[in-house]
């Protein structure tokens, strides 16, 4: 039996992450996945898929709704579906296959097969076709990452009642759409859609969407994405939907408590994603999952056996590729005798519709309930000089500094490019900088970026200059 240092099971961002960060440690590595591609859920049917639609459906709505005040005419528009599914399949194909030049190139063994647990230093690895082999390992690395959950009463068929895998891969546009869950799948795969001329009505249990950010940034999406044309349908429970193979019923109760129906095209079902450990057979190796499904770990993410580690979706925590990656990085790092630290405080959020939704650090709803005395500064895009060249003019930043130390505690933003404006938020909190310290850096004129020295202005005692 082939014995190696590190064996990873899972081939997601954390799993090919920790892989690479075991291998240049100089331990002799092999990772596990059961699917002929790597880059699991992230590169194969999450991130990268998703954002490549949102890329081409805002440059299809772009061109339908902002094309002319910019003086451009394009003639008759015209969407051909099919084709932005192909450029996304190749986009997909382009990044997977870069994780197998990075395997290679950092001498990693790949084993292709379902990876289940004969004893603690033992994994069984099944092909699809063809013969079991078990390989052992000093260590082992769980990384089998999160599946869609399903509601009792919205089972998805994968035809008309579908989760984002199916949604990312449609054959047509569809004329109308139902989303269950206001989440960060439901409006980003909700707004490709709208702006591709689906009517998409969200249906949302809670009071907010997107409600485990700070509260501000969901208010101002929702306003954004009703200029959309979706619709939201907040504090509504879900009671039934049933595909005649043609169409889906929906039967929800309102807050009122009175039946409302709907009659869609499709039903996506995105009401969060559960950790994937099926078929793993973890008791074999002496380990089991709490009662949400997770492995537990501990801050070393180690598990109850103290060889095997478990990283990302599978493990607590938020479901983001970025943790799933430092994760894989710490693990990999503490196997070989380092001592590396996750401020999970400071990962980032992100929601890629447009305007773009980001947050670091503690919301306000936090802050309150705490009991930790904050001064809030925020600055509109609608003051920003940058934002009215490009007309995107929705939104805003939002720093929270301590009242008395002046630290800042969060940065949550919407607006245009938050998704890569957030990171001056994670260097300033990881480097423990008051909003001041913003404040008196330069920023580039005219960027985004001019937006966070403001409101930090603003934090540090109502001194914003542009408003
Ligand atoms: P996964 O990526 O789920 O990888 C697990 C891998 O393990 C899979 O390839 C699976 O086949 C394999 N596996 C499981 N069990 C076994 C076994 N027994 N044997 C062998 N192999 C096995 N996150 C972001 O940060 N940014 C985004 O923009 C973003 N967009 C998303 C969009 C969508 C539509 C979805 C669904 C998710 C998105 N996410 C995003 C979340 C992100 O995809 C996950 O957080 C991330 O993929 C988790 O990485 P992971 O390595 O823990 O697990
Ligand atoms: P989510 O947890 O973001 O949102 C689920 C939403 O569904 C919540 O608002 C919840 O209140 C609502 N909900 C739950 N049950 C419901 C019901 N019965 N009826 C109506 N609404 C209901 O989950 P998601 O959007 O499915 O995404 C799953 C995971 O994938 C998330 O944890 C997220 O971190 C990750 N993801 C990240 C990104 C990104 O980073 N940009 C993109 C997509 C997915």
């Amino acid at each position: 039996m082939e014995r190696f240092d590190v064996l990873v099971v899972g081939g997601g961002p954390g799993g090919y992450v920790a892989a690479i960060r075991a291998a240049q440690l100089g331990k002799k590595t092999a990772l596990v996945e059961k699917y002929s591609t790597l880059g699991g859920t992230c590169l194969n049917v999450g991130c990268i898929p998703s954002k490549a639609l949102l890329d081409s459906s805002e440059h299809y709505h772009q061109a339908q709704h902002q094309f002319a005040e910019h003086g451009i005419g394009v003639g008759e528009l015209s969407l051909n579906f099919p084709q932005m599914i192909a450029r996304k399949a190749a986009v997909v194909e382009q990044t997977t296959a870069g994780i197998d030049f990075l395997m290679k190139k950092n001498g990693i063994t790949r084993l292709e097969g379902f990876g289940s647990f004969v004893d603690a230093h033992t994994v069984r690895v099944t092909p699809a076709e063809g013969a079991a082999t078990d390989v052992a390992a000093d260590h082992i690395i769980i990384a089998t990452g999160s599946k869609p959950a399903a509601l009792p009463f919205a089972q998805p068929d994968k035809d008309r009642i579908i989760t984002s895998t199916e949604a990312l891969s449609l054959k047509e546009r569809p004329n109308s759409m139902l989303v269950i869950g206001g989440g960060v799948i439901g409006l980003e795969l909700g707004s490709v859609y709208a702006r591709l001329g689906t009517e998409v009505h969200v249906v949302e249990y809670l009071d907010a969407i997107i409600p485990t950010m700070d509260r501000g940034l969901g208010k101002e999406l929702m306003r954004s994405m009703k200029k959309l044309g979706v619709k939201f349908h907040l504090q509504y429970g879900v009671q039934s939907v049933t595909s005649n193979g043609d169409s889906v019923h929906v039967v929800a109760k309102d807050k009122k408590g009175a039946d409302v129906e709907w009659t869609v095209d499709y039903c996506l079902v995105a009401v969060g994603r559960r950790p994937y450990t099926d078929g793993l057979n973890l008791e074999a190796a002496g380990l089991s999952t709490d009662e949400r499904g997770r492995i537990p770990v501990d801050a070393n993410l180690r598990t109850s056996i103290p060889h095997i580690y478990a990283i990302g979706d599978v493990v607590r925590g938020a479901m983001l590729a970025h943790k799933a990656e430092e994760e894989g990085v710490a693990a990999a790092e503490t196997i070989a005798g380092e001592h590396p630290h996750i401020d999970y405080n400071l990962i980032p959020g992100v929601v890629y519709t447009w305007p773009e939704v980001a947050g670091v650090g503690a919301t306000e709803e936090q802050l309150k309930a705490d009991g930790v005395p904050y001064r809030a500064g925020s600055f509109p895009f609608k003051a920003s000089g940058r934002a009215r060249a490009s007309m995107d003019t929705d939104g805003f930043i939002k720093v929270l500094a301590h009242a008395e130390s002046d630290e800042i505690l969060g940065v949550h933003m919407i607006g245009p490019r938050a998704a890569d404006l957030i990171a001056e938020a994670v260097v300033a909190m990881e480097f423990r900088a008051t909003a001041e310290d913003i404040s008196r850096m330069s920023h580039a004129h005219p960027t985004f970026t001019e937006a966070i020295k403001e409101a930090a202005l603003a934090a540090t005692g109502d001194r914003a200059l542009h408003v």
